[in-house]
């Protein structure tokens, strides 16, 4: 999947300069509609924005979800056991490499 590399919103027409944090979808039932990228900072103005735009049926309505972006996935990662180590600090989780 290939994200848009900004946030998504506009202020007073410009686009917002941020690298974006979440992505926005909406889940109706078992459909699952990706609206928009956002950054931390526009996070609750998107929120309102769709809710307004649910009300006016422009986009489904349903949950708004917003999904962390992890700009590194496990299942990319063909480096040294080094790159490895960073990534596992970054996610703050345990890895399941293979020993
Ligand atoms: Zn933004």
């Amino acid at each position: 999947m290939i994200l848009p590399e900004h946030c998504s919103v506009k202020v007073d027409g410009v686009e917002c300069p941020y690298p974006p944090s979440f992505i926005v979808s909406v889940t109706t039932g078992e459909n699952s509609y990706m609206i928009s990228v956002v950054c931390l900072e526009h996070r609750d103005k998107v929120q309102k924005r769709i809710a307004m735009m649910q009300q006016k049926r422009e986009i489904p309505a349903g949950a708004i979800e917003f999904q962390p972006i992890q700009i590194i996935g496990t299942n990319c990662i063909a480096g040294s056991s080094e790159d490895y180590v960073e990534v596992e600090l970054k996610r703050g989780i345990e890895s399941d490499r293979p020993i």
